[in-house]
């Protein structure tokens, strides 16, 4: 299917018509320097965290006690002018951001692989370090799936929601508040950061009604946050971590889905991006086709491939709150793979960027 929505850019192929360029890189050639650099460098095979190559520059500069494979990383991989010369390519980019609070939603099938998900915690860890002040949202439906097997629940769903009666409601609070919440603010203490795991509850930060559909039982739709704890955690240098468990003002936990919870809290707290990191490259035509991505959507292209069918899922609430962040406010939103290696930094410090963005 050929595809010529106005305003959207394909690559691999399908339409090169159009090609929107990141606004705030458009002008500023080093940006592109930088973003290259910086890219090259992340990519760059065998490559290890960001954190590493920062960390292993500072040993070099002050001069600090070296090992043998640190010493042949220098040499065979970088020579210390270039590891120095890409930390210094991403000035303008830290300087950017710097101060802005970043949400980022992260869970799912992105987040089953323990490498891949202390890799993005690290990520998260650096982006805090430099001042950056994310925010990470979380839901966990394969965890919830298996506790849920394991006390003889069998999981239930229809038109993609979680039937959600009060026994499963026990479980979901449990495992996102519990287990979930508490694995990821672990391993954001163990990388040198400082998480507060929260869930929606805390403080009703995220209130919600149960839905119309009765049958489907204690599923919330949104219905506002209160942002002032977080700000705190924040502006304190904390990284909050909220499980996507509501509250519906009157003591009742209400499942929601994360993306539409992180959707309305970079909404209230005036993010400067909502970052959505799911199981796939980004918004793609085929859906067995990576290199079918659209690298940019508009408001008008999301909508017309949720009516051709193109948007379906669990993608459809993605655009939804991507929509609807962008409408309050919110400067950028953009839906990332977060089974690749640094996504994360590849969007936020440099020009390329990864996955789909959303733009008004
Ligand atoms: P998460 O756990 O990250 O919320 P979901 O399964 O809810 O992930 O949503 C992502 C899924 O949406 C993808 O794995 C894919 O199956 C589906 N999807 C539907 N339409 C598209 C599309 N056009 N491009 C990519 N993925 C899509
Ligand atoms: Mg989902």
């Amino acid at each position: 299917m050929s595809a010529s929505i106005q305003g959207t850019h394909l690559v691999g192929g399908i339409s090169r018509g159009w090609t929107p360029v990141r606004p705030i890189h458009r002008h500023n050639p080093p940006f592109l320097r930088a973003g290259r650099c910086l890219s090259q460098a992340l990519r760059c095979q065998g490559a290890s965290t960001a954190a590493e190559t920062i960390a292993k520059a500072r040993v070099v500069r002050d001069g600090g006690t070296r090992d043998a494979s640190m010493h042949h990383l220098e040499t065979e991989r970088f020579s210390a002018l270039d590891r120095v010369s890409i930390l210094s390519e991403a000035l303008p980019y830290l300087q950017r951001f710097r101060g802005k609070t970043v949400v980022i939603k992260y869970g799912g099938a992105a987040m089953k692989d323990p490498t891949l998900k202390a890799g993005v915690v690290a990520d998260l860890v650096l982006l805090a370090t430099v001042g950056i002040r994310p925010v990470l949202v979380h839901g966990g439906g394969p965890e919830i799936n298996i506790w849920l097997t394991k006390l003889g629940i069998e999981p239930n769903f229809k038109n993609g929601l979680r039937v959600t009666d009060e026994a499963t409601m026990d479980v979901v609070e449990m495992v996102l508040g519990g287990r979930v919440n508490k694995s990821l603010v672990t391993l954001i203490q163990q990388s040198g950061g400082r998480a507060v795991g929260l869930c929606g509850k805390d403080s009703d930060i995220i209130l919600a009604r149960q839905m119309v559909e009765k049958e489907i039982g204690f599923v919330g739709e949104v219905t506002g946050v209160r942002s002032d704890l977080i700000k705190t955690l924040v502006a304190d240098d904390y990284i909050p971590v909220v499980a996507s468990v509501a509250s519906n003002g009157a003591g009742q936990a209400l499942n929601v889905n994360a993306d539409t919870a992180a959707g309305e809290i970079a909404a209230a707290l005036q993010a400067e991006k909502l970052i959505l990191m799911t199981d796939v490259a980004g918004i793609l035509h085929d859906r067995n086709d990576p290199s079918s991505i659209y690298r940019v959507l508009t408001l008008r292209g999301c909508a017309e491939l949720v009516g051709q069918g193109i948007i379906a899922g669990g993608m459809i609430p993605k655009v939804d709150c991507c929509i609807r962040s962008l409408s309050q406010g919110v400067r950028a939103t953009h839906i990332i793979d977060g089974r690749q290696k640094h996504s994360l930094l590849m969007e936020l410090l440099t020009d390329e960027g990864v996955g789909t963005m959303i733009t008004g």
